[in-house]
């Protein structure tokens, strides 16, 4: 039996698991995908998610950087066209190569990391046990980190309110627009996304993304952003490399951010943590190390539990901050301030 297994090795997963190591636990941290894996995602660090990294697992190395190295911050264009800039220096760095590097220094902290499908986990009295394909694992804890569409919480839990999620749709394009390269460019004209439409750049390519509620439109809605860029922003598309979709949490001011229940612990995107416009893996990495840490502060389940609880409040406050921060610049999020 383990002492924690963890579920998934995203961010939240490996800030978890390696904390957990770090504590003297024996790990169990597996992963759906085969690492390196990709996952759809900007990949934009902001300095809170770099300093996390930085303080436990060092130096975060060149190789997972994509050019421009650093993002200067974001550029906001709201519904009536005027733009906001928040300047902050981060990294920009490709989701596979950053979130291995963190799943192999969570390994070389200690931590079993195995390719594997978790399906459902079963609480018991003094323990949990792990579904898999064609076995099982038990441990004391588990800490479910197994993203927005977590199918821990999903095949366990009567659960929060994860029914109407956000749908983005990216395109890694070649070509040239004219908006500046280092920071991200977010636009929330109605007109261009149900949610929120961005660009960004990456090495030799232009990304341009749409969120969207209504999976049949993301084309419609991406197609009517780059003629906006085009006419707007000089746009000019070579060619369409790759394309993505992903999903992020829609989150409202009724959504609630659930931290688990018993023995099973929710970290990153499964406890509904997100930021204004998609920035996730700061709470992913802070909810991960929290869960970590609340799990060395008792030998009770229940007080582990209510620890990680307490020890979140501040995020879930800056969290919240944020979302009316972004009801106040803009009318889609003006709900944020009722
Ligand atoms: C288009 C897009 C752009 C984004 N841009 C940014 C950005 O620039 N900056 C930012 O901070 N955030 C961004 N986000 C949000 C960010 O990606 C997430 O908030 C963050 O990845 C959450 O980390 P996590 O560890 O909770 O989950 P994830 O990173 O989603 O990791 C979950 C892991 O669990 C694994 N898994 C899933 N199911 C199972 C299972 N059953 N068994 C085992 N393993 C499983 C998956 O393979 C995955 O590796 C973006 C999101 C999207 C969709």
């Amino acid at each position: 039996m383990y002492d924690v297994l963890v579920i998934g090795a995203g961010p939240a997963g490996c800030m978890a698991a390696k904390k957990s190591a770090d504590a003297g636990y024996d790990v169990l941290l597996v992963d759906k995908m085969d690492l390196p894996r990709e996952k759809s995602c900007s990949g934009i660090l902001i300095q809170k998610s770099v300093q996390m990294v930085e303080a436990e697992f060092g130096k975060i190395p060149e190789m997972t950087f994509s050019h421009p190295q650093i993002n200067r911050g974001i550029i906001l264009t709201n519904e009536d066209g005027k733009t906001f800039r928040f300047e902050s220096e981060g990294y920009n760095i490709w989701r596979n190569l950053f979130d291995h590097y963190l799943a192999l220094k969570a390994e070389e902290a200690g931590v079993e990391l195995r390719t594997a499908r978790a399906i459902s986990c079963r609480e018991k009295e003094d323990r949990v046990t792990v579904n898999f394909k064609d076995w099982e694992e038990e441990a004391q804890v588990v800490i479910a980190c197994d993203g927005a569409r977590s199918t821990i919480k999903k095949n366990n839990m009567v659960t929060s309110n994860n029914t109407n999620p956000i749908i983005t749709y990216q395109t890694f394009c070649r070509g040239n627009v004219d908006l500046e390269a280092d920071f991200f460019h977010a636009f929330l004209n109605p007109e261009l996304s149900q949610y929120d439409a961005w660009f960004n750049v990456k090495d030799e390519y232009i990304i341009m993304g749409v969120g969207v509620q209504d999976p049949s439109l993301m084309k419609t809605y991406h197609s009517r952003f780059l003629s906006f860029l085009k006419t707007n922003h000089n746009a000019r598309i070579d060619s369409i490399v790759k394309e993505e979709v992903g999903i992020i949490h829609h989150i409202t001011p009724e959504f609630q951010v659930d931290l688990g229940k018993g023995r099973v612990f929710f970290a990153g995107d499964t406890a509904n943590l997100l930021n204004p416009l998609g920035e996730g893996i700061s709470s992913a990495l802070a909810s991960g190390y929290l869960a970590a840490h609340a799990i060395k502060s008792s030998d009770n389940p229940k007080d582990m539990l209510n620890t990680y609880k307490k020890s979140m409040e501040k995020d879930i406050a800056y969290m919240i901050r944020q979302w009316k921060f972004l009801g106040g610049i803009s009318t889609r999020f003006r709900c944020f301030l009722d």
